[in-house]
């Protein structure tokens, strides 16, 4: 479906001043507005494309690309700036309140699908937690001490002295929600709005709990137990529903979400699933081949330098390294060798070295047999 022109959409000229932008849109945004075309999938698609041709042409960037680009410059007949090639009702509405004013948001009743009793959920949380190596290894339980709004221990969440307290709101009675009518100059309208006495509740608090002022929550901490699964990554983020904040007056609790960290281990690096090792060897442990004992995540491991290895070789210890989140399996540990010149040396060592030097086997001869460092990478992560 091609997109109609914004200028079109809102029946104003291309030089068109944000006031008359404005007085279009809101003639527009009165035309088809839901309240006054009930079940009319047509009106609701006007009154969202106007919405978008309001939300492009009355920002000068968006503006400008627009008419340098066409829908392309603002996010194409896709629409990447609007997902889903529209705004959703509700920003449109929410928007309403900056472009027209507070008068035209409780002209048209405000809360949309207002009506019926408001439930109070309590605030999501966010969480970091540090994991080191060996806890990414072998998965790890994590007890967290968690600061958040609890149940205030006066009331046991009332918010009220005791429950003869509550009193059905009068204003409403006890629906939440209150209907008016307007004098508009479309006629008269009936809608539907929060009512403003109780928020949405329902009911009021004639004595309030001395120790939460009648929300019914309070600052405190709970001990949660988080079971991390092996092989999580830095920045993933587990969703612990309903451990967040605790609504008011016994309203639903929120979540808690637990962002993992990684803690750098001393002497291992991690590289995705594989753990990688650097170990340093003596030329001469180089060139007669000499076994060492490597650190892994889980204890000490053997390996063996054959002689004649070079610098640069990698040697790889199989399911040494951390299990994937996703699948079966581990990942290896990788051995970096390399070899270790020495810095100082005395005039001995200097003398044995000058006659080695002139030795035909001490020759370097790189092209014969040895890899170079892209080929070896290759083969390491291809196999
Ligand atoms: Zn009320
Ligand atoms: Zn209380």
């Amino acid at each position: 479906m091609t997109k109609r022109d914004y200028y079109e959409i809102l029946g104003v000229a291309k030089n068109a001043s944000t006031e008359e932008l404005k007085k279009a849109y809101r003639k527009k945004a009165i035309e088809f507005h839901p309240d006054k075309n009930p079940d009319n999938k047509e009106a609701e698609e006007k009154f969202k494309e106007a919405a978008e041709a309001y939300e492009v042409l009355s920002d000068d960037q968006k503006r400008g690309r627009y008419d340098k680009y066409g829908h392309k410059g603002v996010g194409g007949a896709n629409g990447g700036g609007f997902q889903g090639g529209g705004m959703s009702m509700d920003d449109i509405f929410e928007n309403f309140g900056n472009v027209f004013g507070e008068g035209f948001e409780g002209f048209f009743g405000g809360q949309r699908g207002g009506g019926g009793r408001r439930q109070n959920v309590g605030g999501n949380l966010r969480l970091r937690v540090k994991m080191t190596l060996e806890d990414i290894a072998n998965g790890a339980e994590k007890k967290l001490k968690v600061r958040k709004k609890i149940k205030c221990n006066t009331c046991s969440g009332l918010g009220a002295k005791d429950k003869s307290s509550f009193k059905t709101c009068s204003m409403c009675n006890g629906a939440g929600s209150v209907r008016k009518l307007t004098q508009t100059f479309l006629g008269q309208m009936q809608t539907t709005t929060t009512c403003p006495q109780c928020q949405g509740e329902g009911s009021t608090i004639s004595n309030k709990c001395g120790t939460c002022h009648g929300s019914g929550i309070m600052d405190g901490e709970e001990l949660i137990s988080v079971n991390i699964p092996a092989g999580v990554v830095e920045g993933m983020q587990l969703n612990l529903s309903g451990k967040g904040n605790m609504g008011e007056r016994n309203g639903a609790n929120g979540d808690l979400y637990v962002l993992i960290e990684e803690e750098p281990h001393e002497i291992l690096k991690r590289e995705g699933n594989n753990v990688v090792y650097h170990l340093h060897i003596s030329i001469p442990e180089a060139a007669l081949g000499a076994s060492f004992e490597v650190p892994t995540i889980d204890g000490k491991a053997k390996i063996k330098v054959e002689p004649g290895t070079q610098a640069g070789k990698i040697l790889r210890l199989r399911g040494k390294g951390l299990p994937s989140v996703n699948s079966y399996g581990r990942g290896d540990q990788l051995i970096d060798v390399n070899v270790w010149t020495p810095q100082k040396l005395s005039s001995e060592e200097k003398q044995l070295l000058e006659k080695l030097a002139h030795s035909e086997n001490f020759k370097p001869n790189p092209l014969k047999g040895e890899k170079g460092f892209f080929e070896r990478m290759k083969e390491f992560f291809t196999e």
